[in-house]
């Protein structure tokens, strides 16, 4: 494990998943693993709040699940860019 002893699982695995987690195509046990480990890690936590932050624009901007990969790079690069000015030094 890379980061956090507190952590059951390893953050690079939730992140894999909270894809999937977002698109509620998890089965229970998975979704209740994501959600705790969301709950105690405010990097992931993060990370997923940017992915469906990224689903919400792209299903308004297409009227569609599935976004472009070009658009999708796009709106994640700006969001980034975004993120990276208003991070508050801690
Ligand atoms: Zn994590």
């Amino acid at each position: 494990m890379s980061c956090g002893e507190h952590h059951d699982v390893d953050c690079s695995e939730i992140l894999q998943r909270v894809y999937v987690f977002i698109d509620n195509e998890l089965e229970d046990a998975s979704s209740d693993e994501i959600r705790t480990h969301l709950e105690e890690c405010a990097p992931c936590l993060d990370q997923y709040d940017l992915e469906r932050c990224i689903k919400k624009l792209v299903h308004r901007s297409c009227g569609d699940d599935q976004a472009p990969d070009a658009l999708r790079a796009k709106i994640l690069l700006r969001l980034t860019e975004v993120r990276v000015e208003t991070t508050p030094t801690d």
